[in-house]
């Protein structure tokens, strides 16, 4: 049975300090809830040490936002998936539109990354979507699916299985546009049936594949009802508490 995950995307905000407070506040605030999703927040590499002591991490999930290509040595500033997992982080998000857009990160880079947080046992959230200008000529499918024939498609079927996929329109992502309801549950689905035909049913059926862009508290429940979209990466509304919790408790 594939998990409904929420899961948030600080980015480069929060201090460590700001950090701390916002995971020890939600904390709280899903203390005594009988939660129906899996939650993960993604703090900066600082944060993650610090973050996974102070919360309750059978409750609340700790993901990087990312991890080096390279295994260990002479790679000035970088943070390996080994040292991201010595820190208790279960999670890494990969492929973040704006790490591929800003940092050019490639296929290629991007096959490693995914390899070395496998072998380091974390769970990828491997990130997919298109930009405005696909859209508008409609070779949305084309291109989520390129991406993923190029990167995790290329994985044995028992590391496929230990991921998840999270589809992010672009043109959503912090623009406060969200894909329609229709549009998302059609690229999930989409991409559920091209996991179908490269794994088989069963491993699709049991991929946990998120929508982010612009999730909310007032679109969460209607995405979530969706049968194809297992729950949601979110980046602003993860930076508060109130916002945060209202879409987990859409599931
Ligand atoms: C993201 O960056 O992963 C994201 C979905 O951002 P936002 O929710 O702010 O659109």
């Amino acid at each position: 049975m594939r998990k409904n995950i929420v899961a948030g995307n600080w980015k480069m905000n929060k201090t460590l300090q700001e950090g701390l407070t916002l995971a020890i506040e939600l904390n709280d605030a899903l203390a005594t809830e009988k939660l129906n999703c899996k939650v993960v927040i993604g703090t900066p590499f600082i944060h993650l040490a610090s973050v996974t002591k102070a919360i309750d991490t059978k409750k609340i999930a700790v993901s990087a936002q990312n991890c080096s290509d390279k295994e260990s040595g002479a790679f000035t500033g970088e943070i390996s998936a080994a040292m991201v997992k010595s820190t208790g982080a279960e999670y890494v998000i990969l492929g973040h539109s704006e790490r591929r857009e800003y940092y050019g990160e490639t296929s290629e880079v991007l096959n490693r990354k995914v390899a070395l947080a496998l072998a380091n046992g974390l769970t990828p959230i491997y990130c997919c979507g298109e930009a405005l200008e696909v859209r508008n000529s409609n070779g949305q499918n084309d291109f989520v699916k390129n991406q993923l024939d190029e990167t995790i498609f290329n994985l044995s079927v028992d590391d496929f299985k230990k991921l998840v996929i999270a589809y992010e329109p672009i043109w959503a992502i912090g623009t406060g546009v969200t894909a329609s309801t229709e549009q998302a549950q059609e690229m999930l689905s989409f991409i559920r049936s091209i996991i179908a035909n490269k794994f088989g049913n069963d491993v699709a059926e049991n991929t946990s594949i998120l929508y982010g862009g612009s999730c909310n508290a007032k679109n969460a429940s209607e995405l979530f009802a969706q049968p194809d979209i297992d729950g949601g990466l979110i980046g602003g509304a993860s930076l508060k508490v109130a916002d945060f919790k209202a879409i987990i408790d859409a599931f």
